[in-house]
């Protein structure tokens, strides 16, 4: 057997003949980025390589000074006796897969990824690889995301029930991607202002900077002495149960997730309503990903992989879980928040 490109090692997932890892967990020379979110974007690395369209969102997240090199989508670039290529991922904003050739073999870490229609960005590409290394977050049958401008209807519409009633819809929605998605699933719908939690709004400026169409947007202002009665707050769930929350008494409360597929959980998070809402690839689009990839070898990352891994052996593949650390340092922001 020929020895394997890239390898999880104390770093991140190294590719030794490319000198580079990807989302490394600990500071590196060069770092290969599939994302912006804080699990695979950690700050300390020499030089950082990206898509161009997820460089203001990891300037944001790792700082200033951090060194960042923007890459078109396909732009094929030579990494020691590497050629490596980001393709689009689908899961937020610049978000990519990544793809790594070496003397005719091709490696394919698809980071997080979804197949799912989403106005916020760029649609998924289908790549073909000889090993793919995929994220299994959501690796069970269970599984079904319904399409996302079917949750948006459902959204307004709870919305609209609360402005009947005189109550602010507090949502909460991960802070990088699924906040910017609502908005732009919602735009579809509506043109009322949605107001946004200071942790949402830097990043929806980012987003519409990019080009992304979503609801006009206006920070809550916690100064003054203005109600939101009626109206739709959008705040990150680390929001929900703070003393922020006091200024929407009697609010109606929403969570977006695909947490939410799972009958109780909503009651057991406290929230009055769930959206089934994720931005990773749910079983289906998993499976439809492995075929369309065509490789002899899958290695899963994240979450439920154990399930995926005997689905895939039955059916003849060399399939594995690979053991990834996609937590903050601390353990405090972590993979499974963002879904
Ligand atoms: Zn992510
Ligand atoms: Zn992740």
């Amino acid at each position: 057997m020929t020895r394997p490109l890239i390898t999880a090692t104390r770093d991140g997932l190294a590719c030794e003949r490319g000198e580079f890892v990807i989302d490394p967990w600990r500071e590196v020379e060069t770092a290969l980025i599939s994302h912006a979110h804080a699990d695979h974007a950690r700050a300390g690395s020499q030089r950082y390589i990206a898509p161009h369209s997820s460089v203001p969102l990891l300037q944001r997240r790792l700082g200033a000074s951090a060194v960042i090199e923007g890459v078109h989508y396909g732009e094929q670039r030579s990494f020691g006796s590497t050629t490596v290529s980001f393709h689009p991922a689908g899961h937020v904003l610049g978000s990519a897969q990544i793809r790594v050739e070496c003397e005719g073999d091709v490696w394919l870490f698809t980071g997080d990824f979804k197949r799912a229609a989403d106005p916020s960005c760029e649609p998924f590409e289908s790549v073909s690889c000889d090993t793919l290394i995929s994220e299994a977050t959501f690796g069970l049958p269970i599984y079904r995301w319904p399409p996302g401008h079917v949750v948006a209807e459902q959204i307004l519409a709870w919305w609209d029930e609360n402005r009947a009633a005189g109550r602010p819809s507090v949502l909460f929605c991960y802070a990088l991607g699924k906040a910017q998605r609502v908005l732009a699933e919602l735009a579809a719908l509506t043109d009322r202002t949605a107001f946004l939690h200071g942790a949402v709004a830097p990043l929806v400026d980012i987003y519409r900077d990019a080009g992304v169409v979503m609801l006009p947007t206006e920070k809550v202002d916690l100064r003054a002495k203005r109600r939101y009665d009626g109206e739709l707050v959008v705040a990150p769930p680390g929001a929900s149960g703070s003393t922020w929350m006091r200024r929407f008494a009697g609010a109606s409360t929403g969570f977006c997730s695909g947490w939410m597929r799972v009958r109780g959980n909503r009651r057991r998070r406290g929230y009055d309503r769930g959206f089934v809402l994720s931005d990773h690839a749910d079983w289906a689009e998993l499976l439809a990903t492995i075929e369309d990839a065509s490789p002899t070898r899958v290695l899963l990352t994240h979450g439920r992989t154990d399930v995926l891994v005997r689905y895939l052996r039955e059916r003849g593949f060399d399939a594995a879980a690979l053991e990834t650390s996609y937590t903050d340092g601390d353990g405090s922001v972590d993979h499974e928040a963002e879904v």
